[in-house]
């Protein structure tokens, strides 16, 4: 599911959307960070000292083809081929401590690490003199049913699905997902918003506070969806960072970690 178009061609679209494209889940387990994998070479089980250690210079992954398939993973990856369960709410969510744009209680809460991120950013980009405000958190599978029906019922469905995510799509689902935006767009979320000052603080930024830049202009062949500049996806520092230096969006990113993109 993802939350806004599905064609690049319609970006002007989905700026009017207060939801835009997103969806996708992750899961806490992902802490250990590819823990899960073994290490263990076939050569010396007898001398665990030595062999173990040998993985010191390879840089472990930060993701597990597990944890990216699991709703309830920090890593979780929802898009138009990687669904989240009909029931999957996460169980931390909280209300977000910045300022906000919509009065609906729901959207305001994200996943507790999310929040306290979200949190520190902010305060960050204050002292920057950068003012954001959030705009569109989590969204349970019901509300984007509701959401998905009625544009799909005003525009049609081929038109409904190039600005609305269908059920299971949308990264919001997962509680990780935070549609950011300030005052030099209207508060509104606009393709226009990643040219501004604040938009541009956010690029630069939102990695150091483990948010990621979802949907990079120009990846829609990648990702499924359009320039998002306001869509922020919580992946915990270390990942997000480590995404972010490496230039490729979640998608190449999984892929280049050796692990099946596609839930199996
Ligand atoms: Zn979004």
């Amino acid at each position: 599911m993802k939350c806004s178009t599905y064609m690049k061609p319609l970006g002007v679209l989905s700026l009017a959307l207060m939801l835009s494209a997103c969806g996708s889940d992750e899961d806490e387990t992902t802490e250990e960070e590819g823990s899960k994998q073994e290490e263990v070479s076939e050569e010396s089980s007898e001398t665990e000292e030595d062999s173990t250690e040998e993985t010191e210079n390879e840089a472990e992954p930060l993701i597990s083809e597990a944890d990216v398939h699991n709703d309830d993973s920090l890593t979780a990856l929802a898009n138009k081929s990687n669904f989240l369960s009909e029931d999957y709410v996460p169980e931390d969510l909280v209300p977000v401590e910045v300022p906000t744009v919509l009065e609906s209680p729901e959207v305001n809460q994200l996943r507790q690490d999310a929040s306290s991120a979200l949190t520190e950013m902010f305060n960050a980009a204050s002292e920057d003199n950068i003012t954001l405000y959030a705009r569109s958190g989590y969204r349970s599978y019901n509300t984007q049913v509701s959401l998905y029906n009625n544009y799909k019922d005003a525009h049609g469905e081929a038109e409904a699905d190039r600005f609305s995510a269908r059920p299971g799509a949308s990264e919001h689902q997962t509680g990780l997902a935070m549609d950011v935006t300030s005052e030099s767009v209207g508060l509104e979320l606009s393709e226009a918003f990643g040219e501004t000052e604040e938009g541009i603080w956010v690029r630069e930024n939102a990695h150091r506070f483990g948010f990621i830049i979802r949907y990079p202009e120009g990846m829609e062949d990648v990702t499924g969806y359009m320039y998002e500049p306001w869509h922020l996806r919580y992946l915990g520092e270390e990942l997000a960072a480590d995404v972010y230096e490496s230039g490729l969006t979640y998608e190449e990113y999984i892929i280049e970690s050796g692990i099946d993109i596609n839930e199996g």
